[in-house]
């Protein structure tokens, strides 16, 4: 289960001590938005770019070595363009919206995207339908997008709101591939509106509940902070603690086990004491070996081997 930066860098890892035909990833699209009038799946396409491996290594999103004229003309025409989207970027925007205006769902869009740039793991949009993620703040109600890019998450969150999440279905696969998985990581990903989402969509935290395979976390929060990304200023708008605990207190009605950084050892009791595994290790994936490193480590806390 993934949202974008985070899961993606840990997906790299496990990519290279699991075959890569036998992961399935169930990606968030609450941040999905229409911008210019092209669906933009920021999740998605960065979990696709990651796999692919043609992402901005450096950004964590877009396209490596993409360029922005496309974007800089609509500034003449007088758009705005606080969205960053790359030339490359934009045709699998345009693909995606064309596809979607033939009657193809998402999942099957980003299955053809999937195959077209040679990803072998299976990604799963959590939804088809319609979910978008919006975040109550001091200055008003706006898209999640909105408040992370546009105004850069400056604003006090008061709260947040899922449209959709009622009548939002599991896209095809997304029961199947939990109830018949060996293992289930949680991915490093913002509990709140990358997990928290999925977790919104029907049925699938029910599916979680009564899997058969170990389920694993792994705390986006590290040293009491997350790694990058408002989680914190979202988790303190929910009168939440931000700790790699309140985290795990989240996720406590499935979770096996959960991973956290060395920096969090002292929280081990506490999160024990939720009745979860904890295994402390360095969680900060700043190199391949980093990322191979925590890969195994969730394979050994879902008692797999690679
Ligand atoms: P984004 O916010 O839409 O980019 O996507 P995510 O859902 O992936 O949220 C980012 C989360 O990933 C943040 O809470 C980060 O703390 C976490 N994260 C990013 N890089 C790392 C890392 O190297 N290690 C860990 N443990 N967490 C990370």
């Amino acid at each position: 289960m993934a949202g974008g930066v985070g899961a993606a860098r840990f997906l790299q890892g496990l990519v290279r001590v699991l075959p890569e035909e036998n992961v399935t990833v169930i990606v968030n699209t609450g941040d999905d938005i229409e911008l210019h009038g092209l669906r933009i799946s920021p999740d998605i396409d960065i979990v696709t770019y990651t796999l692919a491996d043609i992402v901005d290594e450096e950004k964590g999103w877009g396209i490596k070595g993409d360029t922005f004229h496309c974007l800089e003309f609509l500034k003449r025409y007088g758009y705005e363009a606080w969205f960053n989207l790359g030339d490359m970027d934009l045709a699998t925007h345009i693909s995606r919206t064309r596809l979607l205006r033939e009657g193809l769902r998402l999942s099957e869009v980003t299955d053809r995207h999937r195959r077209a740039l040679g990803v072998k793991a299976r990604i799963l949009p959590m939804t088809d339908d319609r979910f978008e993620t919006y975040v109550k703040t001091n200055a008003g109600k706006m898209h999640f997008q909105e408040y992370l890019v546009k105004r850069g998450s400056t604003d006090q969150v008061l709260g947040v709101c899922f449209e959709g999440a009622e009548e939002a279905k599991p896209s095809q696969g997304v029961l199947e591939s939990i109830e018949s998985s060996d293992g289930i990581i949680v991915c490093p990903s913002n509990p709140i509106v990358s997990i928290g989402t999925i977790l919104s969509v029907g049925g699938i935290r029910e599916a979680l509940q009564e899997a058969s395979a170990r389920i694993v976390g792994i705390s986006p929060i590290v040293g009491g902070r997350p790694v990058k990304g408002p989680a914190d200023k979202l988790m303190e708008g929910l009168g939440l603690e931000v700790s790699a605990h309140a985290v795990a207190d989240l996720y406590k009605d499935f979770l096996d086990a959960f991973i956290i950084d060395n920096a969090d050892s002292g929280e081990c009791g506490r999160i024990e004491g939720l009745g979860i595994d904890v295994i402390a290790t360095n969680t900060v994936m700043r190199s391949m070996l980093d990322k191979i490193s925590l890969a195994e480590a969730a394979l050994k806390a879902l008692r797999m081997r690679g």
